[in-house]
């Protein structure tokens, strides 16, 4: 199970816009974006025309990055996406949104898809009352995401679920702040994934 593990304010300089990827410090003043907004290196400062392959290849690159994704398993979830009924681009986002790690932090249980991820696979969640550790496991309608009891001890989980008993997840999801229990209402549709991302431009990057 690979992941990224370097900086990860450098890939938000990179995009150019907020990936929220490190939680918390995201909405402080020592967020990169706000401090330096051009593009790591000796050259991120100097003007650039972008061709038609760099934009689409950006909006690739900030897709994965948003979603803590390498590049292997992203060119399956966009076959899969292309296999599917459907607008291409909206079933790519839709697969990604249904991770567990990010419906983990749809639900406000993590500061961030990183931590979720990390709470993920360290087996705190289940799933229908099944352990899954595996980040990404793709939910489905009905199917309902509680903490394990033993879980609910730890003081880091104690204070993410009583920060997310006073956020609103989006409309796809349902969460219960008693019993500390999220629920999959729906398929997400475009208008309720809010990533600024230009889905096209990746299809147009695939069918190269
Ligand atoms: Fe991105 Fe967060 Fe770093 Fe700001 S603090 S650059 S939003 S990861």
């Amino acid at each position: 199970m690979a992941r990224y593990t370097g900086p990860q304010c450098k890939l938000c300089r990179r995009e150019g816009v907020k990936l929220y990827l490190k939680g918390d410090r995201c909405y402080t003043g020592k967020c990169a974006i706000d401090r330096r907004n051009y593009a790591p290196g000796q050259h991120g400062q100097a003007r650039r025309k972008v061709s038609e392959y760099g934009l689409q290849l950006r909006a690739k690159q900030k897709a994965r990055r948003i979603y803590g994704v390498l590049e292997k398993q992203f060119r399956t979830y966009f076959k899969e996406a292309a296999r599917q009924p459907g607008v291409t681009g909206t079933n790519l986002l839709r697969l990604l949104e249904r991770r567990l790690d990010n419906v983990v932090y749809r639900l406000g249980l993590a500061s961030s898809r990183r931590e979720a991820r990390l709470l993920v696979t360290h087996g705190h969640f289940e799933v229908n009352g099944r352990r899954v550790n595996v980040p990404s496991y793709q939910v489905k309608v009905g199917d309902e995401i509680t903490l394990r009891e033993k879980s609910k001890e730890s003081p880091r989980i104690k204070e993410l679920v009583e920060r997310a008993g006073e956020k609103t997840p989006p409309e796809w999801l349902e969460y219960d702040a008693e019993q500390v229990k999220g629920r999959v209402v729906a398929l997400p549709t475009r208008e309720q994934i809010d990533v600024p991302v230009e889905e096209h431009l990746i299809v147009e990057l695939y069918s190269r």
